[in-house]
């Protein structure tokens, strides 16, 4: 297991939509290891094959606790609305406003290509929807209404009510 360097900003690869996994080999299980070690020394509450560098259909998340690994999702459903501060891994030390689902269904495939299926609400939900959008080559900041300003962490952190905890939620 290793530590992987995050792609930021800037990067062409975080721009490629990923393609489908196909081999659910240990190769790919070293892999989501790497990923799961990355996420957590960032750290964040997911992360996206492309914030290494590779195009490819593969996301993990942790959220308390929980780990959560998907090859190929499709978003079943989602459901409500939320907003909240989002931050992203690979745009380092910012945050901004961003209204998502309050709910969220994905189904994919697990490192021995079964079928599993994640749902939940809050930093979960968001999550997913982040995630997700990694794989189609989409950062959180491409959907931001106008106007919106992206807040430093530094700055959030002064302005926050929430626990320190609750400000790690870059993904
Ligand atoms: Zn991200």
């Amino acid at each position: 297991m290793s530590i992987r360097p995050i792609v930021t900003l800037g990067d062409p690869r975080l721009r490629l939509v990923g393609e489908r996994v196909t081999r659910f080999d240990k190769e790919l299980g070293r892999l989501l290891d790497d990923m799961v070690d990355t996420m957590r020394d960032a750290p964040g509450v997911g992360l996206a094959a492309q914030q290494i560098g590779l195009a490819l259909q593969l996301f993990v998340i942790e959220v308390e606790g929980q780990v959560h690994e998907l090859a190929n999702p499709r978003i079943l459903h989602l459901d409500g609305e939320d907003t909240d501060f989002e931050g992203c891994l690979s745009i380092p030390g910012f945050f901004a406003e961003r209204s998502r689902a309050g709910f969220a269904v994905v189904e994919g495939q697990n490192r021995r290509g079964r079928a599993v299926r994640v749902s939940g609400g809050g930093v979960l939900a968001r999550a997913i929807q982040h995630e997700f959008d990694h794989l189609q080559g989409e950062l959180y900041v491409d959907r931001l209404p106008p106007g919106t300003e992206l807040v430093t962490v530094d700055r959030l952190r002064e302005e926050s009510t929430d626990g320190e905890e609750d400000l790690a939620r870059s993904a």
